[in-house]
């Protein structure tokens, strides 16, 4: 039986701890005992979040809580502002569009990051803006946004929100929410929470909230008004899902007890190891300005990516992502998120470069794990 290992950008790998808490009899979720541990939950997540708004937790996976930043703020025909540098941000394009809303499209480069100018640029010009969306970490690329920068940008404009998709960065990499005068932020259980997926958490300012009674998009499940409702009373408006709550309580216990300055310093020592590998054995990253959540590499012209990524998987059990879209063959995605530690970055980079030796790519290996070593235990 091959031991299976995974390092794909979501879902990630679990604590056995947590998977211990979660594999508990279910306790039904109107009752006393749960709502303890759902008071709990909601607090903790503001440590994580490092803001004083109220946190909302639905049953459904990140793309639900981006749904809900739309359907709960906007109306149709209001026009918005979407940084999208891949998959992701294309995603909020498209949930914008359903809804009818007037989405001024920033795109950029798959793999570029973005110049503030050009966003200073279309809010100039459209003063009548009422939202910017912007991603902490676009998963399909590896691109690490500068959101502070972004804040400052979209806080001085008095009627527009600034919307983060913060799916695959938070609880990874620094996302201080209030003092970057984030309205809203999103993301979900099966990336840097170390969790199953199936919830998602989002973020709600004042600021943001006052859109809320103006805005015509039909909305049910994803009513933020009835979720806040039964946040009052420790509890959420529909059956929740049971054990994966139990599960964060107990990953915001790991997290808590870490110290979350010290998680992200740990994922960031983890991704310059792995960026020093790919550069020392003479890959190219795709990113600008890279993520410490995932590292995205180029792969030689001559090693198709998705057959590596099967004899990884196949072979020694290791799963990383591909390309997505029109990078599919082309790059490779490790993912620094999840239950890893140091040696399990050896593990990931020394299992890709044996793999590329089979596939006749040889690479001088040796020195890029040394390299790696001296960042992981100097
Ligand atoms: C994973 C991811 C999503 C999608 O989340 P789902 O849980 O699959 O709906 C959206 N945005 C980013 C940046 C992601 O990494």
């Amino acid at each position: 039986m091959l031991k299976k290992r995974l390092f794909t950008p979501g879902p990630t790998s679990v604590p056995e701890s947590t998977l211990l808490e979660m594999a508990l009899p279910i306790i039904h979720h109107r009752t006393n005992e749960f709502k303890e541990i759902a008071a709990s939950v909601f607090e903790d997540l503001k440590y994580v979040f490092k803001t004083k708004n109220d946190i909302f937790i639905l049953g459904s996976s990140g793309t639900g809580a981006m749904e809900s930043s739309i359907v709960n703020f906007f109306s149709k025909g209001e026009k918005v502002v979407v940084i999208s540098g891949g998959k992701f941000g294309e995603r909020f394009q498209e949930i914008a569009s359903n809804y009818n809303l007037n989405v001024i499209s920033l795109d950029l480069e798959w793999g570029k990051t973005l110049n503030i100018k050009t966003l200073k640029n279309i809010l100039d010009t459209h003063p009548d803006t009422k939202a910017v969306f912007a991603t902490l970490c676009e998963t399909s690329t590896g691109v690490h946004f500068n959101i502070k920068e972004i804040g400052e940008v979209v806080s001085k404009c008095n009627e527009t929100i600034l919307i983060v998709d913060a799916i695959s960065g938070l609880g990874a990499i620094p996302c201080f929410t209030d003092d970057w005068m984030i309205d809203i932020v999103i993301t979900g259980s099966q990336k840097a929470f170390m969790l199953p997926p199936g919830l998602s958490f989002i973020s709600v300012s004042d600021k943001a909230w006052t859109k809320y009674e103006k805005s015509d998009l039909p909305k049910y499940y994803f009513d933020l008004k009835s979720y806040k409702k039964a946040i009052l009373k420790k509890d959420f408006p529909f059956t929740i899902p049971v054990p994966t709550i139990i599960g964060l309580q107990k990953t915001l216990n790991i997290m808590k007890s870490i110290g979350i300055e010290k998680i992200w310093a740990q994922h960031k020592i983890r991704a310059e190891a792995t960026r020093e590998f790919f550069k020392v054995v003479g890959l190219k990253l795709l990113p600008e300005t890279p993520s410490d959540a995932l590292t995205a590499v180029l792969l030689p012209d001559n090693v198709d990516g998705e057959e590596l990524i099967k004899l990884l998987r196949d072979k020694y059990g290791i799963s990383v992502a591909g390309g997505q879209d029109k990078l599919k063959g082309k790059i490779l995605r490790v993912s620094h998120l999840g239950w890893q530690d140091n040696f399990d970055v050896l593990t990931i980079i020394s299992s890709i470069g044996i793999v590329l030796g089979e596939m006749g790519c040889i690479l001088n290996i040796e020195n890029g794990l040394k390299s790696a070593n001296q960042i992981l235990f100097p």
